[in-house]
C-alpha cells in the first residue's frame, strides 16, 4: 500500500493522552485526527478536528466514524475486540490480533512464553478453589491479577503470604496469580514496525513503579538492563513479526539475576516511552503515525547521554508550571485532564542532558 497523502484522516479509539500526543504527532506530518471514545474526561478531543463521544457498543456512531477515516488505530488497549472488529479491517493498524492477545493476561503470558520468554511462575484462578491451590502451586508472596481490564496496577491484589489471602476477597472474574519477582530494575522494550517488516527500538529505559504505575523512566539504563536488552528484544521482535505488527509496540521486562522475566505486553504506544519526544531522533508517537501511514520509519537512537522522564500525578499537577523555571531544561507536557484525582496521571516532564547523570543516582 502507498502511504496516506498529507490531508488524510486518521481515527484514534480512545480518548487519553496517549492519544493526544498522536494526534499531535499527527497534525505536525500533516494528518488529521478524529478520535472516538465513550462520554469522559476524553483530553485527545482537544487536539483532534472531530470527537464521537459514544459508546464502544454502538455501530452506527462506529460506521460513520469509520467512514470518515483513512485508517484507524487505538491508544488503550481495552477497546473492546468486537468494537475494532466493526472497522473495515483493511483500515486497521495494527490488526486486532494484536489486542486479542493483549487484552487477556493468560493468552499473553502464553503467546509470548511461545517465542522463548520467561513469565513469572503463574496459574489461571477462576474460583476460590484455584486460587487456594495457586497459592500452593506459586506459593508468597505473589499477586492476584484480573486477567483482563485492569491497568496502573488497577485489578492487583498483593499476597505476601497465604494467612493473608484469607483477607482478599475473590473478585469474580478470571484471574491470574503470579509469583513475585525479584528483580533488580524494570525496562520495556519498545519497537516500531514498519508494513514492510522494519523493525526499530529505542533504548530500553530503566523503569520505575510505584503501586503498580509508572513514576519514571532513566536512561542510562544501568548495566544489568544493558546486559539483558538483547535477549529481550529477540522475543518483542519475534512477537511484532508473528502478529505481522505495524505500528509502536510495546513488552515489559523484569532485570533479574537471572535473566529478563517477561512481565506484560501494550499494543501501543507506551507512557515509558513518552522520553522519546525530546531524547530520540523520533518519538514513539511520531513513528506510529509514519507506520500506520506507510510513510518511512525515523531514526530511534537517543540524541543525549542522559535522559529523565518523571509523570505528574494528581494534584502536584496543578503548580506544574513551577517547573519550568527549574534548571535542567524540563520540557513539560499536560494532558489537560479536568479532575486531578489522586493516583491519575495528569502529565509528565522529561529532562534530557548531554552529561552523565550525578553519581548520586537519579532523583526520587
Ligand atoms: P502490571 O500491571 O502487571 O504491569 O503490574 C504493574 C507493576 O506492578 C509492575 O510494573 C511491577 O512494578 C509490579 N508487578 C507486577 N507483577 C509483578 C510480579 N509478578 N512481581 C513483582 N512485581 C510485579
Amino acid at each position: 500500500m502507498s502511504a496516506l497523502p498529507p490531508g488524510s484522516t486518521i481515527g484514534i479509539l480512545g480518548g487519553g493522552q496517549l492519544g493526544r500526543m498522536l494526534a499531535i504527532a499527527a497534525a505536525q506530518l500533516g494528518y488529521r485526527c478524529i478520535g472516538y471514545a465513550p462520554k469522559g474526561d476524553n483530553v485527545a478531543a482537544e487536539v483532534c478536528i472531530d470527537f464521537f463521544e459514544n459508546d464502544w457498543n454502538d455501530t452506527e456512531a462506529l460506521a460513520a466514524f469509520a467512514s470518515k477515516c483513512d485508517v484507524v488505530t487505538w491508544e488503550f488497549e481495552n477497546v473492546p475486540l468486537h468494537t475494532v472488529e466493526a472497522i473495515p479491517a483493511d483500515r486497521l493498524a495494527p490488526h486486532p490480533k494484536a489486542l486479542e492477545v493483549a487484552q487477556d493476561r493468560l493468552n499473553e503470558k502464553r503467546f509470548v512464553e511461545g517465542f522463548g520468554a520467561s513469565p513469572a511462575p503463574y496459574k489461571r484462578v477462576e474460583d476460590e478453589t484455584d486460587f487456594a491451590r495457586a497459592l500452593e502451586e506459586v506459593g508468597t508472596p505473589g499477586i492476584l491479577k484480573t486477567a483482563r481490564d485492569g491497568y496502573d496496577g488497577k485489578g492487583q491484589w498483593r499476597v505476601q503470604s497465604t494467612h493473608e489471602a484469607d483477607g482478599i476477597r475473590f473478585p469474580g472474574v478470571a484471574c491470574v496469580y503470579e509469583g513475585m519477582v525479584h528483580f533488580e530494575t524494570e525496562f520495556s522494550v519498545i519497537l516500531v514496525r514498519a508494513k514492510d517488516g522494519e523493525i526499530r527500538f529505542w533504548d530500553s529505559t530503566a523503569n520505575t513503579h510505584h503501586g503498580g504505575m509508572l513514576t519514571s523512566s532513566i536512561l542510562p539504563a544501568g548495566e544489568l538492563v544493558e546486559a539483558q536488552v538483547e535477549a529481550a528484544r529477540e522475543i518483542a521482535r519475534q512477537v511484532a513479526d508473528a502478529l505481522n505488527y505495524v505500528g509502536v509496540l510495546t513488552l515489559e521486562f523484569f532485570a533479574t539475576k537471572d535473566g529478563p522475566v517477561f512481565n506484560e505486553m501494550a499494543p501501543r504506544v507506551h507512557n515509558s516511552g513518552h522520553w522519546s519526544i525530546e531524547g530520540a531522533a523520533t518519538s514513539q508517537f511520531e513513528n506510529h503515525i509514519r507506520a500506520i501511514c506507510g510513510l518511512p520509519l525515523g531514526g530511534t537512537e537517543t540524541r543525549f547521554v542522559s535522559v529523565d522522564m518523571r509523570n505528574i500525578v494528581g494534584e502536584d499537577a496543578l503548580a506544574a508550571h513551577a517547573i519550568l523555571s527549574e534548571d535542567g531544561e524540563p520540557h513539560l507536557h499536560l494532558y489537560g485532564k479536568r479532575e486531578a484525582r489522586e493516583g491519575r496521571k495528569m502529565g509528565h516532564v522529561t529532562r534530557v542532558s548531554h552529561s552523565a547523570p550525578p553519581a548520586t543516582g537519579p532523583q526520587t
